[in-house]
């Protein structure tokens, strides 16, 4: 080997080591968000005259954000390793009252999260179906955080009606004391804001779909994250939404949302600009003054725990060796 191959290899080394640890620290600075108020969010200016919804991009789990006026909805928590995203988020932008406090039912995906934010905020009310047995284990851990805030850990009723300052919500669907599935005691809520109405499903399958009764609405949170056992083409028939959220992961096991459930939007004259998915979008922001809708799509606001970890400085490091004509396996 001549000397000047040996100096590339010695430079390629160096390159690599010094590549790796700017990547370890970045890693180590966004999985340790803490507590004290940052400026990351310096971007998101909320307007407080109108409603806004934030369905936080959290992975393959459910976390989405009502704030008007200072008054604050909280429906699902993600996954456990999304709750200092969470609160973090919460805690910057001054939204950490909690008015309520909404876990739609108890599979970790939805309720995970859901200690950090009792641990950090300061919460009001607290809604989650009880005496489900699948879900029992999460409840009875939840409850003991919430007891250890003073926190009363509430079952709802359908039809129970709650005021969020101009806003209104209502209870259209959950299963107490039964021994329904976790995914079909969610507690399924209906939003109305002045003209505009906005469904959040949870995980509640096609079976609790056909107990719900509820005119057209504006926005739906399509059912447990676009998996084909939710969101059936009756439902929709009934409901007539004009925009479809859906929240799911990457690469996630379970690939939603399922094609079919795309499909059967589209059939139901949902638009295809007007269907919007967390994986590929990021957080998807609604604004509305009770009569007109806007939509962004924001990649800035990712909650997403364990999104966050290790995938922005794998991605660096590719780019930096494409630029320098290398070639490296993993990317
Ligand atoms: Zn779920």
């Amino acid at each position: 080997m001549n000397k000047n191959a040996k100096q590339k290899i010695t430079l390629g080394i160096i390159l690599i080591l010094v590549i790796v640890l700017c990547a370890l620290y970045v890693q180590f600075n966004n999985a340790n968000p803490t507590n004290n108020l940052t400026n990351k969010y310096s971007n998101v200016i909320i307007n407080n005259e109108k409603l806004n919804i934030f369905y936080f991009k959290v992975g393959q789990a459910d976390c989405t954000l009502i704030t008007i006026n200072n008054k604050n909805l909280l429906i699902d928590a993600g996954n456990k390793s999304d709750g200092d995203y969470i609160v973090e988020f919460l805690k910057e932008k001054k939204l950490d009252t909690i008015d309520y406090f909404i876990i739609t039912h108890g599979d970790l995906d939805h309720s995970g999260g859901a200690g950090n934010v009792l641990n950090n905020c300061n919460v009001k009310n607290m809604f989650m179906p009880e005496g489900i047995e699948e879900a029992e284990e999460n409840y009875q851990s939840l409850k003991s955080v919430a007891d250890s805030n003073n926190v009363q850990l509430s079952k709802v009723e359908i039809s129970d009606k709650f005021d969020l300052d101009k806003a209104n919500f209502e209870i259209l669907s959950v299963k107490n004391n039964t021994n329904s599935s976790a995914n079909e005691s969610s507690i399924v809520v209906k939003l109305n804001y002045l003209n505009t109405s906005y469904l959040f499903m949870g995980d509640a399958t096609q079976g609790i779909e056909k107990e719900i009764k509820s005119d057209s609405v504006d926005v739906l949170k399509v059912g447990h994250h676009g998996s084909n056992s939710s969101t059936s083409s009756e439902f929709l028939d009934m409901i007539k939404p004009k925009y479809a959220i859906i929240s799911a992961g990457i690469n996630a096991k379970y690939n939603h949302p399922a094609e079919q459930i795309l499909q059967r939007l589209r059939d139901a004259n949902i638009q295809e600009k007007n269907i919007y998915i967390t994986n590929n979008q990021g957080t998807i922001w609604l604004t509305s003054d009770g009569t007109n809708i806007e939509i962004q799509t924001r990649q800035d606001i990712n909650l997403d725990g364990t999104g966050q970890i290790g995938k922005v400085d794998i991605l660096n490091i590719c780019s930096f060796f494409n630029r320098i004509n290398y070639s490296l396996l993993a990317c």
